[in-house]
C-alpha cells in the first residue's frame, strides 16, 4: 500500500507577474519576450525603472524602438 499523495507544490518560484505588452506594437507577450540587457542601452533608450518600456515581442520591434530613440 503506497500512501502517496499528489501535492502540487511547484509554484514557489512563480513571480508575481502582470501582463506585459510589447512596448512597440502593443502585442501581449506570453511569458517570453525580448529586452535589452545592456546597461548602457537601457539608460540610453528607456526611462521606466521597472523595464515596462523595455519589452518587445520580437527583435524587430526592439530594433525599431531603438532606432526611434536614436533619431529623437
Ligand atoms: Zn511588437
Amino acid at each position: 500500500m503506497s500512501g502517496r499523495k499528489d501535492d502540487n507544490d511547484m509554484d514557489g518560484l512563480k513571480p508575481d507577474k502582470k501582463y506585459i505588452y510589447c512596448a512597440r506594437c502593443g502585442e501581449e507577450l506570453g511569458g517570453t519576450y525580448h529586452f535589452y540587457v545592456d546597461n548602457y542601452l537601457q539608460v540610453k533608450y528607456f526611462e521606466q525603472q521597472d523595464g515596462s518600456d523595455n519589452a518587445f515581442c520580437s527583435e524587430t520591434c526592439a530594433a525599431v524602438r531603438a532606432q526611434e530613440r536614436e533619431s529623437q
